[in-house]
């Protein structure tokens, strides 16, 4: 679909028309599975001088060779399982997991395991995994790694420019072994080592030297003081004193009271009322704005995830039009930030008046002085004007036609 199809479209009909894709996606490799399964019965592969249905995929039908060795995986599956088939071709079940559970499934789980199965996420696969097939803990491991190889000095070599080669990346693992019980790789410089080394030796006499007790006594502190920190969540809370004068600081037992209510998760929810599960980057949103008078209270105060807390007014969540998107951003008090132009002249074409209208029309009711405006450029095609009063800024995304500038 060329992009140009969008214009016009509303963001609800954006929204269906995914879905619907996806579904048809979701079919479509159904489908496509459904076809590998009547070439490897035919042995159509070898009249197409493939010897394998993986050469068959790769260099007949192009094909990635990952791409190809996930759809023959699920295909074999499908082929013993034939409800994994129905599973794929209405959504309930990706061809990552198919891959990850064909290993695990029998005649007499697969049923129970593909139900469990159902829209769940590579990780919760593994957890699953872990569940049906256990394995045992591993030990505790500390071991060094190769030093990588010294850069070759100018001038070495035979006249060739001498590469030294590519430290091999380690990805850190936290992988599901049993219930409860994980597996974690990690690789560390040689200070931490000689900390963990030195932290051994001094818990030596409370019978603490494994490797894996001294990481998890580590992660309970640094998680009882990051809560303390972020979510002023503690032992024994100091009582709260009555600040001289309004700040936009949340008191303390407030910041305690909506994190345990919230449960460290984003409470956004959308018009379906489905929450969001954003745990990480949260911040503590005023429902109404502090800035319009808003108390620092419990009920008036939610967590949020930056992307939501951002979003001031999300038109496309109230199905109205999505022409302007406005983003918040926190002024940090003095200075200015990014390029911003001094000045009346909004530089855009429109006449400082009318950008005030717009800005206050989207939102801000109080009568306010902006005092600086700016052209983002930074996105092509999407240019942004952006506007400052003494307190925050403002994004209202233009359209340039011709010399004008337009919402
Ligand atoms: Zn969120």
């Amino acid at each position: 679909m060329a992009r140009e199809c969008f214009d016009g479209m509303d963001d609800d009909r954006v929204l269906e028309g995914i879905a619907r894709v996806v579904r048809r996606s979701n079919e479509i490799t159904a489908e496509l599975l459904g076809y590998l399964i009547e070439v490897e019965r035919r042995q159509l592969h070898l009249r197409e001088a493939c010897s394998s249905m993986f050469a068959f995929c790769v260099e007949r039908l192009h094909l990635s060779e990952s791409a190809a060795g996930k759809r023959i995986t699920a295909m074999r599956t499908a082929q013993r399982f034939p409800l994994v088939l129905e599973m794929i071709a209405s959504g309930d079940i990706h061809l990552t997991a198919v891959n990850m559970l064909a290993a695990h499934l029998t005649e007499e789980n697969h049923v129970e395991v593909l139900a469990r199965a159902r829209h769940r996420s590579k990780r919760e696969i593994e957890v699953l995994i872990a569940e049906i097939a256990p394995r045992p803990d591993v030990a505790s491991r500390v071991m060094a790694l190769p030093q990588p190889a010294p850069l070759a000095a100018p001038g070495e070599g035979v006249g060739l420019e001498v590469r030294a080669p590519e430290r091999v990346a380690r990805p850190a693992v936290v992988a599901p072994l049993s219930p409860r019980r994980y597996e974690i790789r990690v690789t560390v410089d040689q200070e931490t080592h000689d900390k963990l080394r030195q932290l051994q030796d001094l818990l030596a006499h409370s019978g603490v030297r494994d490797p894996a007790d001294i990481i998890a006594l580590a992660i309970d502190r640094l998680h009882e003081k990051t809560l303390a920190k972020k979510a002023a969540i503690v032992e024994k809370p100091r009582a709260a004193k009555r600040p001289e004068r309004r700040t936009r600081d949340i008191p303390a037992a407030v910041e305690r009271a909506v994190w345990t209510r919230d449960g460290g998760q984003c409470a956004f929810v959308d018009r379906k009322g489905r929450r969001c599960s954003a745990t990480a980057f949260l911040e503590f949103h005023h429902v109404r704005n502090w800035a319009r008078g808003a108390e620092h209270d419990e009920s008036e105060i939610e967590l949020r995830c930056r992307a939501h807390n951002q979003t001031m007014e999300w038109r496309s969540c109230r199905g109205q039009s999505s022409a302007i998107r406005r983003r918040r951003y926190r002024w940090s008090g003095g200075g200015s930030r990014g390029n911003a132009l001094p000045g009346r002249d909004d530089g855009v074409g429109l006449s400082h008046s009318t950008i005030r209208a717009r800005w206050r029309s989207s939102g801000f009711r109080r009568r306010r002085r902006i005092r600086f405006t700016k052209v983002d450029t930074r996105k092509a095609g999407a240019p942004q004007l952006v506007v400052r009063d003494h307190r925050r800024w403002t994004a209202v995304t233009l359209k340039r036609e011709g010399r004008r500038w337009r919402q």
